[in-house]
């Protein structure tokens, strides 16, 4: 119980659900979905005016062939950032995109806006955006944004209006805006707010609570662009928890996780509930591989059934202790102030991911880690889905600190 937050239980309880809703669900998606060529679907990005590929590509596993090969497909935006592989995804990204390339497509990179916990300036974040196109080998990126922000706070810092002032004014980023993963309701609301920003790129997928979703469509009705992420988190989180459940336990009957529809995969499923809302202009969805590629790139264009949506429901609420949506309503609730959600984040970069370093990154980052729970004997902070937190948290401690 202390390390595995889904039980092979929770996981028949799963399997069941699925059974129940395959069981009324006529081919929704294979109806509307033949294998041919996929014809590219483009939205607008808000107030940018760019007209984005709504299948886009978030770089950060994405070896180069992959990157090459979305850039052949007629993918248009392409997302980086400073930190990931220690600037070696930027380096990939801008290989990749040289030349002739670059003028087609367009490029977002990120710049973190803390140096040692403590918010950076805004000459340290022009920096970071001076750096990154050093290793982009280009004069300008097309969206600059800071990187993970998680409250008003932070999105109405004066060194960040500074920094975008001076990204724009100096040519060096046509667009600007934020990321963020974690209490995005109270970002998005006050990027809206502000009026400074272009951009949201939020979590978005199947898990989000409805006021997520009223932000987001507030916000692009004041002209921002919302990018989606972490369309498929939920699906990956479960997936490596369901082989690890599979194999601890060979010999029992193995719960069905698939998505049950012919030909469909969950994870295309869950890339298709985000493009269904018309706040979203685009997703960018990580891609390791040619099939990852493929898989995602045919969604454009697709649109769910009802009892597709019936079924995603059914798997959010079954794996809600699994996966931290980031919602932050647990913000307040640790005495000691632990970032739970950065700290929960973390751990999915690892677990689910893979991505040592970047889970190690994350970990660093987080204002407060989880030090604080080996010395607690009564856990008080309290999750919206009722986790047992305390193993969580001492389990990615020993593990990333
Ligand atoms: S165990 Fe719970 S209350 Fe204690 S420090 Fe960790 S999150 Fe906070
Ligand atoms: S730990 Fe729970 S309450 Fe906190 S952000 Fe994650 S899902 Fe929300």
């Amino acid at each position: 119980m202390q390390k595995r937050d889904v039980s092979r239980r929770e996981f028949l309880k799963v399997g069941a659900a699925v059974a129940a809703v395959g069981a009324l669900a006529p081919r929704v998606l294979a109806a509307e979905t033949p294998a041919a060529k996929t014809a590219l679907e483009f939205r607008t990005l808000g107030r940018t005016g760019l007209k984005v590929t709504t299948v886009s590509l978030g770089c950060m596993v994405a070896p180069e062939p992959v990157i090459a090969k979305a850039y052949d497909l007629g993918i248009n935006w392409f997302d980086t950032a400073n930190s990931y592989k220690g600037g070696r995804n930027e380096e990939e990204v801008g290989r990749v995109l040289a030349g002739d390339k670059r003028k087609k497509a367009c490029i977002c990179t990120k710049v973190r806006h803390t140096v040692n916990r403590q918010p950076a300036t805004a000459d340290q974040m022009m920096a970071g955006l001076e750096g990154g196109l050093k290793r982009l080998n280009t004069d300008y990126v097309d969206l600059v944004l800071t990187h993970a922000t998680s409250s008003r706070e932070q999105v109405m810092n004066d060194a960040a209006l500074d920094f975008f002032r001076k990204a724009k004014e100096s040519g060096k980023a046509r667009f600007v805006g934020t990321s963020t993963h974690q209490n995005m309701t109270q970002v998005i609301l006050a990027a809206v707010e502000s009026g400074a920003y272009d951009v949201v790129m939020t979590t978005y997928n199947y898990t989000i609570a409805a006021d997520l979703r009223a932000a987001a469509a507030k916000a692009k009705e004041a002209g921002l662009g919302i990018i989606a992420m972490k369309t498929q988190a939920p699906v990956v989180e479960l997936m490596k928890k369901h082989d690890a459940a599979k194999a601890a336990n060979p010999d029992a009957p193995a719960p069905r996780l698939p998505f049950p529809h012919e030909g469909y995969a969950l994870q295309e499923a869950a890339l298709k509930w985000a493009l269904d809302d018309p706040a979203i202009a685009c997703a960018v969805p990580g891609m390791r591989d040619f099939g990852q590629l493929d898989q995602n790139f045919a969604v454009m264009g697709k649109r769910l059934g009802y009892l597709d949506r019936r079924l995603l429901e059914r798997y959010a609420a079954a794996t809600a202790r699994a996966y931290c949506s980031g919602c932050g309503r647990c913000a307040g609730t640790c005495p000691d102030g632990v970032s739970i959600p950065d700290v929960r984040r973390s751990a999915m970069y690892l677990d689910a991911y893979g991505e040592t370093k970047i889970a190690r990154d994350t970990y660093r980052a987080a204002s407060v880690g989880a030090a604080p729970c080996a010395r607690c004997e009564h856990c008080v902070a309290q999750c919206v889905n009722d986790v047992a937190l305390r193993p969580i948290l001492t389990d990615a401690h020993s593990r990333l600190a």
